[in-house]
C-alpha cells in the first residue's frame, strides 16, 4: 500500500474534467483517501515546486497553478506512485502515450491537467503540504 498525491490543475478545473480525471484513477484500483478543491496564492504555489525554483519556466508555472480552484487529493493503493504517473502520461502531451489523461486533455507542456508525485520522499512533503494526519481516511 502506497501513498501519493495528485493535483487536478486550474485547466482541468476549468474544462470539467475534474470527475474524469478521478475517475480514471479509480478505475484502475486506486482509493480516493483524501480530497479539496482549493485556490492556491502564487506563494503557495511556489512552496509545492520550490524543487524547480532554478527552472526558467518557475515564474509562469506558478503563476498558472495559482490562476484557479485546483482539486487536491491523495490517493493510496498498491504501487499507487507509479500507477497514477502511468495514467497521467508524459509531461509534454506531445509526447504522451495515447489513452492517458495528458493525450487526451492536455494543451500543452505547462498546462498539463494534472500532477502526480514522481517519488516516495516527494509524495510524502506534497501530501504534507495540503492535508495534515486527521484529514486522509484510507
Ligand atoms: P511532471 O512530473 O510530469 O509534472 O513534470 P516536472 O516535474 O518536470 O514539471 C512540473 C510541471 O512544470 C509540469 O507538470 C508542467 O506543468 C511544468 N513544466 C515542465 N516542463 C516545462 C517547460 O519546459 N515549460 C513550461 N512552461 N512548463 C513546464
Amino acid at each position: 500500500m502506497e501513498r501519493t498525491l495528485s493535483i487536478v490543475k486550474p485547466d482541468g478545473v476549468r474544462k470539467n474534467v475534474v470527475g474524469e480525471v478521478i475517475g480514471r484513477f479509480e478505475k484502475s484500483g486506486l482509493n480516493v483517501a483524501a480530497l479539496k478543491l482549493i485556490s492556491l496564492s502564487k506563494e503557495e504555489a511556489e512552496g509545492f515546486y520550490a524543487v524547480h525554483k532554478a527552472r526558467p519556466f518557475f515564474g509562469s508555472l506558478t503563476e498558472f497553478m495559482s490562476s484557479g480552484p485546483v482539486a487536491v487529493m491523495v490517493l493510496t493503493g498498491d504501487g499507487a506512485i507509479k500507477k497514477v504517473r502511468d495514467i497521467m502520461g508524459a509531461t509534454d502531451p506531445k509526447n504522451a502515450a495515447p489513452g492517458t489523461i495528458r493525450k487526451d486533455f492536455a494543451d500543452s507542456i505547462e498546462s498539463n491537467i494534472v500532477h502526480g508525485s514522481d517519488g516516495p520522499d516527494t509524495a510524502a512533503f506534497e501530501i504534507g503540504y495540503f492535508f495534515s494526519a486527521l484529514e486522509i481516511l484510507r
